[in-house]
């Protein structure tokens, strides 16, 4: 077995303990060469010296672009604190984009439930007296909800949507606002103004873990 680049197609013969080609998670593989020349900050046009830098000093931020760390800090601020990270895993993990702009983790539910207000959610396949422009795609969010909130309820619940808890329903429907929300941020994201069609699934997941699937379709109408 051997694997390939996916750029330059040099060949590696074989997945040793000593692989350097470095898996991209669609079952393709980059050289560290070619890893290292993707890797071009697209502020500066700076390329990470290695492989050590390339992982630790850059980070992706769209397909196939990157940012080094000195210009990440440099742009990355909350639109609404103004906090700034202080390197560059603080900025990958609590700082994410809503439409363009940046916002903290802690400003981010409020900033999109300000920004998300006018996006419809429909279960229906059309909004009424509205010309439907562009559709976007189906998409879809998940919400797992952990055993935590089931070992304060029960554990010989048989047919947990059938039972009367309030906690449950509780923690349900924050689970559903949450996924509803996480709806409108794709939305917003892909430029759609509403979605339509929206279904609620549920999954059941072992150890007491259920999944909320909330799904539709993406589109964007005039006016
Ligand atoms: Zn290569
Ligand atoms: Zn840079
Ligand atoms: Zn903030």
């Amino acid at each position: 077995m051997s694997v390939i680049c996916k750029k330059c197609k040099k060949i590696e013969p074989m997945i040793t303990l000593s692989a350097t080609f470095i898996p991209q998670g669609d079952n393709t593989y980059l050289c560290p060469d070619c890893y290292i020349e993707m890797r071009v900050c697209s502020i500066c046009g700076k390329n990470p010296n290695n492989l050590e830098q390339a992982n630790s000093k850059y980070v992706q931020i769209e397909d196939e672009k990157f940012i080094c760390e000195e210009c990440c800090l440099k742009t990355v601020s909350c639109i609404v604190c103004g906090s700034k990270p202080t390197n560059l895993s603080a900025a990958d993990s609590q700082y994410k984009r809503i439409g363009g702009d940046i916002v903290c983790i802690n400003c981010a539910k409020e900033y999109l439930m300000k920004k998300s207000k006018n996006i419809i959610i429909s279960s229906t396949n059309n909004i009424e007296n509205k010309r439907i422009d562009k559709y976007l795609g189906f998409n879809s969010v998940e919400i797992v909800i952990g055993t935590g909130i089931f070992s304060e309820v029960t554990s010989e619940m048989s047919d947990i949507f059938g039972m009367r808890s309030t906690i449950f329903e509780k923690k349900l429907s924050e689970a559903k606002n949450m996924a509803e929300l996480l709806l409108k941020e794709k939305a917003i994201n892909l430029g759609a103004n509403a979605v339509i069609g929206v279904d609620l699934d549920y999954t059941e997941f072992t150890g007491n873990r259920v999944g909320l699937i909330l799904s539709g379709t993406f589109v964007k109408f005039e006016g």
